[in-house]
């Protein structure tokens, strides 16, 4: 899958290797000013200008070339917009579970139904995570390609998973969600340099046409206001997707007894396999 940071090489190669070779042979990381400049005297064919993104990937594919030096991770951080992330060499990546049930009481805990439980979908990780509709496999994959992407280490990660109250989710759900988060970082870390093992796109044809939470069928909009409350977020978020309860709970059920095929986005995994996929 060719993702929105890769551009086709042989068309803008000629402005990309001008572009890099100058930024090669500065004494240092080029001010923003400096790079505006050389993007603007080196232009796309269409005329607009490239992204750190792009000549970040084209770095990496045409460092050790005829036309350029080998690669060094320093010409990296010069190609970097923003500042590493990370602490230690740690990459932080965030993911979030679905919206579930909770049962705790807390009255000044967030109500948003599109969101677990405490969580506010006007946050960029909450808005990452349902545009990946709350898979673990989309979430985790795609933030280590934007990280990659964007010039940040993705070879020592942190996994953070949040989201209501964890141990309320079935065991099921939590096991495959964790398997899928170790699945797609495993698929990831085999891909060198162009996304040969990238399953995104089967997952998201898999939500398509399973899913409430496909961001395509997601058309809830519900907000539920403290004097206002007719029902309770737990009960909202169950009339609302109850397809979603179904798929946790009923489904792993006949998945269990094997009354029923699995696929990856079924919410079903046992400890062997989750075993498995952490030693792989
Ligand atoms: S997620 Fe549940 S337990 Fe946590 S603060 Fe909110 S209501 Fe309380």
């Amino acid at each position: 899958m060719i993702n929105k940071y890769q551009i086709d090489l042989e068309t803008h190669r000629k402005p990309l290797i001008a572009i890099l070779k100058a930024i090669i042979a500065a004494p240092g990381k080029p001010s923003q000013k400096e790079m505006n400049n050389l993007l603007r005297w080196n232009p796309r064919p269409d005329g607009g200008m490239y992204s750190h993104a792009h000549l970040i990937d084209a770095y990496r594919v045409l460092a050790g070339t005829t036309e350029l030096p080998p690669f060094n991770e320093e010409i990296i951080e010069r190609l970097r917009r923003k500042p590493v992330r990370t602490s230690s060499g740690v990459t932080p990546v965030t993911v979030l579970t679905k919206p579930f049930p909770c049962p705790g009481t807390c009255i000044f805990c967030p109500n948003d139904v599109r969101m677990p439980k405490s969580y506010l979908s006007d946050e960029p990780g909450a808005q990452r995570a349902e545009q990946n509709s709350f898979d673990p496999y989309l979430q985790t994959y795609t933030r280590l390609l934007s990280l990659h992407n964007t010039g940040h280490p993705t070879d020592k990660i942190e996994m953070i998973v949040l989201g209501g109250t964890w141990s309320f989710y079935p065991e099921t759900y939590q096991i495959w969600f964790i398997k899928r988060i170790f699945d797609a970082l495993h698929d990831f870390g085999q891909n060198g340099k162009r996304n040969v093992h990238d399953r995104r796109l089967e997952v998201e044809a898999a939500l398509l046409g399973t899913s409430q939470l496909h961001p395509e069928r997601n058309l809830t909009n519900v907000t539920l206001h403290g004097a206002d409350l007719e029902q309770s977020y737990n009960q909202a978020v169950q009339s609302v997707y109850k397809d979603e309860m179904y798929r946790s709970r009923e489904m792993v059920e006949e998945i269990a007894n094997g009354s029923r095929t699995r696929s990856p986005i079924d919410e079903y995994a046992t400890w062997d396999e989750l075993e498995a996929a952490h030693k792989f």
